[in-house]
């Protein structure tokens, strides 16, 4: 069976911060940033260059610490002087890269995460530190996971250690394909047995209430730090609905896809310049949503074996499923082929062309019997509506 490895991010908030830890972060970005002048002033792309050229100076400047805090200090150097120079390329950066966060990159050597007993064992200039953190009942999910890079991250808000863990997962062969049209409000899947689901989300109604939330508070308080606080609070609570709304949606189109071992997706990566595009996507998920959402589908799809595949998104809404021809509108969300005869709600047209796209790309003919003739009629409508709502929190 073909595996596929999974990668996913888990936050783990440290309980205290030991002194010993200020240190840490400003030698490393001392560090960093004395790679990225050697880089910039040298012109230096290539990761082992970099470490070849600057290595034993900075072991013999630094020669307490521990020897992988300059490799991962040379990564980060080299993905910040190249991001810098792609940016100057397009005239956004001047002067030249400096370095002003508070992150420290981990790789295996400098870190031990022990989920069991929360805490991260780290390696300093000063021995070995135990560090606490707070549990999250997601951290339960990782238990058997790999563990690859980390980030220490210090935020207003405390310091983190961001833990990417990986997973090899066993996918299988599709039977078939549930074509799944995200659109802001709602989503619809295409089922292969010719049904049609359409779930509800509300997402635009949550949207608008935090849009109209942080207006009244830009009115009401005068600019300033209280200010500030206000928007980012409810900020956070816009995302973690959405978040929690996304996860719940994700667990529902997984569940419905299970049985047929395949799922379909929108492709939207390549074509985000199209004038075309944009007009099509007025009224449909904004690009950040879109994109989370998608990749919470596609890790839970993964899971539980299902194939995820990405079909080009191009017409799927205005070309019609049954013969290939121009759709035209005909009533309220209704689109109607002028030449078959064919008519339908925009969403389920949307949703079965996607899935009928999947099947193309992986070299399935198109079954000739579709939901249309199967129930006879000339119209397809959806069977079931789910009604999900996010949690206050
Ligand atoms: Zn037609």
């Amino acid at each position: 069976m073909p595996s596929e490895t999974i990668k996913l991010t888990a936050k783990f908030k440290l309980k205290e911060t030991p002194e010993g830890l200020d240190d840490l972060f400003s030698t490393y970005r001392e560090i960093v940033n004395f790679l990225i002048t050697h880089a910039f002033e040298n012109n230096v792309t290539s990761f082992y260059r970099l470490k070849k050229e600057t290595y034993k100076g900075l072991r013999r400047e630094y020669s307490e610490l521990p020897s992988h805090y300059i490799y991962t200090a040379c990564q980060m150097a080299i993905s910040i002087f190249k991001s810098f120079r792609k940016r100057k390329k397009k005239d956004k950066a001047k002067g030249r890269p400096v370095f002003k966060k508070e992150v420290i990159m981990l790789d295996d050597h400098l870190f031990k995460l022990d989920l069991e007993n929360r805490t991260v064992k780290l390696s300093t200039s000063q021995g070995r530190f135990s560090l606490e953190f707070y549990p999250a009942k997601y951290h339960e999910k990782f238990k058997d996971w790999k563990i690859g890079q980390a980030w220490l991250v210090r935020t207003p808000k405390g310091v983190f250690l961001n833990v990417v863990f990986s997973k090899e997962v066993e996918v299988k062969e599709p039977d078939a394909f549930v074509g799944v049209d995200l659109n802001e409000n709602n989503v619809t899947l295409a089922l292969p047995n010719g049904e049609f689901v359409q779930i509800t989300t509300h997402e635009r109604e949550i949207r608008t209430g935090y849009f109209v939330k942080r207006r009244k508070i830009q009115r009401k308080i005068r600019a300033g730090k209280r200010r500030r606080e206000l928007l980012e609070k409810y900020g956070q609570r816009e995302r973690n609905r959405l978040n929690d709304l996304y996860h719940k949606l994700a667990n529902k189109i997984v569940e419905l896809a299970e049985k047929y071992g395949g799922l379909a997706l929108e492709d939207l990566t390549e074509i985000r310049d199209s004038i075309r595009y944009s007009a099509e996507m007025n009224g449909r998920l904004h690009r950040w949503s879109f994109r989370k959402l998608q990749s919470i589908i596609e890790y839970k799809a993964k899971l539980k074996g299902v194939r995820v595949v990405f079909v080009n998104p191009a017409h799927t809404s205005s070309l019609c499923p049954v013969c290939g021809g121009k759709l035209s509108p005909n009533g309220h969300r209704v689109l109607k082929c002028l030449n078959c005869g064919f008519e339908a709600d925009r969403d389920v047209v949307g949703s079965w062309n996607i899935s009928l796209r999947a099947l193309k790309m992986w070299g399935v003919s198109v079954p000739p019997e579709s939901p249309t003739m199967k129930k006879g009629v000339g119209k397809v409508s959806r069977n079931d509506v789910y009604e999900l709502h996010a949690s206050y929190g």
